[in-house]
């Protein structure tokens, strides 16, 4: 039977494949005391069980270092030495035997006994294990239950995922060349699902609520990313239609890429800085396609988010230095720091629960308090930028006082590579994200110590607006264009002018063809998004006059409602 759905396009695109749905299985194991007739019995069922993990394991293994590399690889043969512990072993057997529990049950008590057990360590090396363990025991549990298990990492043909929501660490292991499109349940323009779909450019539409009523994988799949519209087991005549669009989409996107040689310059004159944001080495290829005339936000949280422990010094410069060599001295790369906690978990590092995890212990906050994590990164970054020209930038900053203290341990790492007769790019310039409503009221103060601001739109409007970015029950109300963001942003950029400083956008309104000209008027200097979407911004800036876009920012700046900055800047919907 047909079925369509509406939720939110958030990469553009057509996709039409059939569909893999991710959907975790409850499995609730029975607690009930076996007979002693049962026991060899259960410890068969648990050596079975065993004995597939491994199998499976072994073969991803493969397949992820054959299509994916060798890093991806990595995490599988961390699984593999879980499965070889005995103590893991013995312990499951032991509630068998002598505690006389099922084998699903065994499983599920034992497993969670050790990670539990590593979770509680305070080295990160060993608290690592715990995802380690529980990620293999649910594999060890599955096969014993029976339940079958969709592998995202390898898939078998081209397809279109559909699941609920797809964290960091699910999309990170998935194997991209099959998946054709995304569609969740949950999320929006901001989530993590979004930004990893355009930097793919792998169309996508989120926010697409009961859509996996009517999925069980199989069915084929029409996935719109143009108009938001989601069609399951479509009729002839709409697959011939749907095929078409996508046609016309395609030649659409080949037209755009003309634009590539050509400046981001006003009819007027003005020129733009238009730059990529990439997750690491892997999205630079993008980027140059595209025409970007350097990185204005390297998300490195990707690089340890990609691993099963905080990575090395020299694992970080060798990524940071690919990224350098590969853009060269004349695009410049800026390097966010890490910005994990708040939605961004890591595999291998329990933090802590806290009740408001966006206004918790994340990002500088955590860089500041754990200086030997941040020093690591700081060096391997001053180190690679002496292949190319790096720029540094903190996320989240909101005082004086954790941007001097920032510099002052990025000064102590000049002194130690210096001591240690290393070479880094000494003259490099620092920045900080404006995310936060302090950072916009102290950006005249801040701006004295920086070189450049990047205003992060993401945050910047979640924290302006108090709407959680992620929450779908008030999406509606989270608005980039609240003329209190955009108040924000003004006064940010008229801010670093004033010091003789620059002011850049990393969040996803600059990537934003509806929103170009009226970020154009208002001053911005350089915008950075998703790689393709550069073109698009090109074309609206090239075909306007600055004097014109200040006008429309004068006006929009006046607005007392979004939906009148709206009416200001056209019939425009998803702004
Ligand atoms: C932002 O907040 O606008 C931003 C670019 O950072 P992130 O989306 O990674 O939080
Ligand atoms: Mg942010």
């Amino acid at each position: 039977m047909r079925f369509e759905y509406k939720g939110v396009p958030v990469s553009d695109g057509i996709a039409i494949a059939r569909a893999v749905v991710l959907r975790p299985v409850d499995i609730a194991p029975d607690p009930a005391e076996i007979g002693p007739d049962q026991v060899e019995a259960e410890l068969g069922r648990f050596a079975g069980a065993l004995a597939a993990a491994r199998e499976q394991i072994e073969a991803l293994a493969g397949e992820a270092a054959r299509r994916l590399g060798e890093e991806q690889a990595e995490i599988f043969s961390a699984h593999l030495s879980v499965l070889e512990d005995p103590v893991l072993e013995e312990t499951i057997q032991d509630k068998i035997a002598q505690e006389r529990h099922n084998a699903p049950y065994a499983i599920a008590e034992g497993i969670e006994e050790i990670a539990a057990l590593f979770a509680q360590l305070r080295d990160p090396y060993l608290q690592e294990r715990a995802a380690d363990i529980r990620d293999v025991g649910r594999r060890i549990l599955e096969n014993a239950a029976g339940v079958a298990r969709v592998e995202l990492s390898c898939l078998p043909e081209d397809c279109i995922v559909a699941a609920r929501d797809l964290t960091p660490s699910e999309t990170v292991s998935m194997d991209f060349a099959h998946t054709l499109g995304f569609v969740t349940e949950l999320g929006g323009r901001t989530s993590h699902t979004a930004i990893i779909s355009r930097s793919l450019e792998i169309p996508a539409v989120v926010g697409t609520a009961g859509v996996l009523e009517h999925l069980a994988g199989g069915e084929t799949v029409i996935l719109d990313a143009l108009d938001g519209c989601v069609v399951v087991n479509p009729e002839p005549e709409e697959l011939e239609r749907y095929a078409q669009k996508r046609q016309e989409f395609l030649r659409g996107r080949e037209a755009l890429g003309a634009l590539r040689e050509l400046p981001a310059q006003a009819r007027d004159g003005k020129c733009f800085e238009l730059c990529a944001n990439i997750g690491g080495p892997g999205d630079l290829a993008g980027a140059v396609k595209y025409g970007a005339q350097g990185v204005g936000l390297y998300r490195t949280e990707l690089l340890y988010m990609n691993d099963t422990h905080f990575p090395d010094e020299e694992a970080q410069f060798a990524a940071y230095r690919e990224v350098a060599a590969e853009m060269g001295a004349q695009r410049p790369v800026i390097v966010r720091t890490l910005d994990i906690g708040g939605d961004k978990a890591l595999p291998y590092y329990a933090f802590e629960p806290e009740e408001n995890p966006f206004l918790g212990w994340r990002a500088i906050r955590m860089c500041l308090d754990r200086t030997d994590l941040f020093k690591t990164q700081l060096r391997a970054i001053l180190r690679a930028g002496v292949f190319g020209k790096l720029r540094i930038m903190f996320p989240m900053i909101i005082s004086l006082d954790e941007l001097l203290a920032a510099k002052g341990l990025l000064e102590e790492c000049k002194e130690e590579l210096r001591a240690r007769d290393v070479p880094f790019q000494a003259d490099i310039e620092v920045g900080i994200m404006v995310e936060t409503p302090a950072a916009v009221m102290m950006a005249d103060v801040l701006a004295e110590h920086v070189d450049f601001f990047s205003i992060g739109t993401n945050d910047l409007t979640q924290y302006t607006l108090a709407v959680d970015r992620g929450n779908p029950r008030i999406a509606a109300r989270y608005d980039p264009l609240h003329p209190a963001v955009l108040r924000s942003i003004k006064r940010v950029i008229d801010a670093s002018h004033a010091a003789g400083k620059w002011t850049g956008m990393c969040g996803e309104l600059a990537g934003d063809v509806r929103a170009a000209v009226l970020l154009a008027g208002m001053g911005l200097d350089e915008f950075s998004m998703t790689a393709s979407s550069i073109p698009g911004v090109k074309k609206q800036l090239r075909e306007m006059y600055l004097s014109d876009a200040q006008a429309l920012a004068g006006l929009a700046l006046r607005a007392s409602t979004a939906d009148g900055v709206r009416r200001l800047i056209g019939p425009r919907e998803g702004i």
